[in-house]
């Protein structure tokens, strides 16, 4: 059966993490826009130039460039029978983008999982993880969560008013989170 998955949450929640566990047990691919823009930046192509310095203030990609490369995504053959998509959409604009791709080829989403954690564990978790990002300072890593807040958060309500949101509590041990998480997309 299709799987098509959204996760939502701020960052540090560790739905990232979730995200490609999940996949692995649905067999659908992990889409992960951070991810995809990264390697873009890393590669130094043209679309990391224009993302960079936005990334490394925190702030949001612009939801016009963001259509550009998901629909690319959703279209390449592997995510026909599914996909999971970690950090799309992030704004109302870019959820209204999803439906139409999904509409044009009549597929649906089947669930939204929102991965919570207090904001106090999510700043520390970030500053601890030390991945080697320069951008992670508490300035930057407090501007994401606020960019969340403002933005990304009211995503929330529309998903739950669609009957599609399932709420998990981050703040636990990974295989418990990651146990719920089946549960919520099996049940
Ligand atoms: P993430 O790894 O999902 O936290 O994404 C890292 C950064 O990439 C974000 O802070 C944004 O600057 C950018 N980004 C990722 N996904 C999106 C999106 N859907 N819309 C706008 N910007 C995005």
């Amino acid at each position: 059966m299709a799987k098509r998955v959204v996760f939502l949450g701020p960052p540090s929640s560790g739905k990232g993490t979730q995200a490609k566990r999940l996949a692995l047990r649905l067999g659908v691919p992990a889409i992960s826009t951070g991810e995809m823009l990264r390697a873009a930046v890393a590669a130094g192509n043209e679309l990391g130039r224009r993302v960079e310095g936005v990334m490394a203030q925190g702030h949001l990609v612009d939801d016009a460039l963001m259509a550009e490369v998901v629909t690319a995504r959703l279209h390449e053959s592997d995510a026909r029978q599914g996909f999971l998509l970690d950090g799309y959409p992030r704004t109302a604009p870019q959820a209204s983008t999803l439906q139409a791709i999904l509409e044009a080829t009549e597929a649906q989403l089947d669930h939204v999982l929102l991965v919570e954690a207090p904001i106090e564990i999510l700043v520390q978790r970030t500053l601890g993880r030390n991945e080697g990002r320069q951008d992670d300072t508490e300035e930057i890593v407090r501007e994401r969560l606020r960019v969340y807040a403002e933005l990304t958060a009211p995503l929330v309500d529309h998903y739950e008013s669609q009957g599609l949101l399932r709420r998990i509590d981050g703040n636990q041990p990974m295989d418990v989170v990651e146990r719920q998480i089946a549960a919520a997309v099996e049940g």
